[in-house]
């Protein structure tokens, strides 16, 4: 009786079934799926019913019937696998869209490849315009070296340029940028930044963290309607790959109030939980956060979506590309050891105050030097201030990347009830450089998702995209195969890191919702709880692993209302 459809979940309105007396009739009911709740009382099922965005039902098909009334959407999902809603615990929405709508150099094959996309955009260009692009990563170049000034120079002499390695923390600038900013042989490196040096003491344009920042306040910002098209576009990107929520990674106030207005008017259709990036104790916006945090948390639960903000995050060091990532000890491949972006009194200072405000903090640290000096940073802000004088007793603070920790500050985690929040599709991507850049020592304790999780602690899974493509589907393959996309792993790489299936899928579910407080409300499928699903072509529990990549997004699901659904072909 039901329209059948391979490809797509085919869904119609029953119009003459009548409810069961006992029972309300749902708005929406799924049959005959390959459901798994996440709920250990009842791991497995077929059928979910909603009511008003909340689930009512779940059980076989027989129980689901019962919620069928006369205006009840049946969605026939013909065994395909339903999972609770995918969280990504760590994106930049704008970026994702910004990749599409500006300059993409994602999958750039090399320097020549990188200057013919340039001379593209400079022949469409105005005079004076600035070209600013992202997503070029030289480390599968042959040789895999920067670009440099003198590369981009050959191409565009006269328009400005900035081009974003796809980590964000390094880009390269051309002769016309660096003049503009003032970089001269004389330049001194920034507190947290450099600039990059030939043999001959000359820039190379090459620049890392805060001496991108020198180039970047020189460009027009884009327009609000800019940015604003670009938040719909990437949530619209995200529904369709099958995230039902975003974490977002740290964002200026203005973007929050966009974030805010646009899930508000239906534009942006996933339920968004949002730290305000700080940048100084004049960040704008701060005060508001620590006014308004504990209050956004008692606000969290319940549907529809809609935006909460009561986290600050704090980025402490570089990244490992571009070696501004901060090490107990140098790097192999290059002089230097990283930087620390903040000093410990300011943080300090920051943490307890956000600590007594109920404000969660989440921060940015890579290297083994930034985790042990968060860890003890927040050891020292939970000493200082007891339970009793906190807005809200447990704080979830979290770590974001938790990316190489010596092993003795593992443990650290679990017991200061710290949150990693990690990105499995970087060590994927990392596994081609990190082995130069650090040694295998020193990877003993990096990427280190099992021992995490064996010592006790929840990981909360995200992509970091626009870093990473940000689809939920290769998070979930590069945790249980801890192997680049073409399945190659190579050596010293830990693949006792890689962690269960089961726990794949509570770092993209149950274990994200902890991280950001909405553990009793969402992130797994039982009854009393949000109706927030993600729908796939393949059952990722059991495929074989190579064929994990291949699974299909069908329908995505926030609060019982169909945020994509995969067009019939
Ligand atoms: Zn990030």
């Amino acid at each position: 009786m039901y329209a059948r459809c391979p490809l797509a979940l085919a869904s119609i309105l029953l119009a003459s079934t009548a409810g069961c007396a006992s029972h309300p009739a749902a708005e929406i009911v799924y049959l005959n799926g390959n459901v798994y709740t996440v709920d250990s009382r009842q791991p497995r099922a077929h059928a979910v019913a909603a009511r008003e965005g909340r689930i009512v039902y779940v059980g076989d098909d027989a129980g689901a019937r019962a919620f069928i009334g006369g205006a009840t959407e049946v969605v026939e999902c013909e065994g395909a696998a339903v999972y609770p809603g995918f969280t990504d615990a760590h994106v930049h929405l704008e970026g994702v869209g910004a990749r599409e709508l500006r300059f993409d150099l994602t999958g750039t094959t090399g320097i020549p490849d990188l200057l013919r996309r340039l001379r593209e955009r400079v022949d469409a260009a105005r005079a004076g315009d600035w070209i600013v692009g992202r997503g070029w990563i030289e480390t599968g170049w042959e040789p895999p070296r920067f670009p440099t000034r003198f590369d981009l120079d050959t191409v565009a002499p006269e328009n400005p340029v900035l081009l974003y390695r796809s980590d964000g923390h390094g880009a390269v600038a051309n002769g016309r940028a660096l003049a503009l900013a003032g970089i001269t042989r004389a330049a001194e490196d920034p507190r947290g930044g450099a600039v990059l040096r030939g043999e001959d003491g000359e820039p190379t344009g090459m620049l890392t963290d805060n001496a991108v920042a020198l180039v970047e306040e020189l460009i027009p910002r884009a327009p609000a309607a800019e940015r604003r098209r670009a938040l719909v576009a990437g949530a619209r990107i995200y529904a369709e790959r099958g995230w039902t929520a975003v974490q977002i990674a740290g964002a200026p106030a203005e973007e929050l109030a966009d974030l805010r207005a646009l899930v508000a008017d239906g534009s942006i259709p996933l339920r968004v939980y949002a730290a305000l990036l700080y940048a100084d104790p004049a960040t704008p916006g701060l005060a508001e956060l620590f006014s308004d945090a504990a209050r956004a948390r008692a606000d969290g639960g319940g549907t529809p979506a809609r935006v909460t903000v009561r986290a600050l995050k704090v980025v402490l060091d570089g990244a490992l590309g571009s070696r501004g990532a901060a090490l107990l000890l140098p790097y192999l491949d290059a002089p230097g050891a990283g930087y620390l972006l903040h000093g410990d009194e300011e943080l300090l200072e920051l943490f307890t105050a956000a600590l007594r405000a109920g404000v969660q903090v989440e921060t940015h640290a890579i290297g083994d030097l930034a985790n042990r000096r968060i860890l003890d940073l927040y050891e020292r802000t939970f000493a200082l201030v007891p339970p009793t004088e906190r807005a809200i007793p447990e704080p979830r603070w979290r770590v974001e990347h938790a990316q190489i920790v010596d092993p003795a500050d593992l443990p650290r985690f679990r017991s200061l009830g710290v949150i990693p929040s990690m990105q499995p599709s970087h060590a994927i991507s990392d596994l081609h450089f990190a082995p130069s850049r650090i040694g295998a020592e020193r990877l003993r304790g990096a990427y280190a998702w099992r021992s995490l999780i064996e010592q006790g602690s929840i990981i909360a899974a995200g992509s970091d995209a626009p870093v990473e493509v940000g689809n939920p589907i290769i998070e979930f393959y590069a945790a249980v195969a801890r192997r680049d996309l073409e399945g190659y792993q190579g050596p010293e790489w830990y693949p006792e890191q890689a962690v269960s299936r089961e726990d794949a899928l509570r770092m993209l579910t149950i274990w994200p919702a902890f991280a950001a407080f909405e553990e009793e409300w969402r992130g797994s499928i039982e009854v009393g709880k949000a109706c927030d699903l993600s729908i796939f072509s393949r059952d990722l529990m059991t495929v074989d692993t190579d064929l994990i990549l291949g699974a299909k997004c069908l329908m995505t699901v926030v609060g019982g209302k169909i945020a994509y659904r995969r067009p019939r072909n």
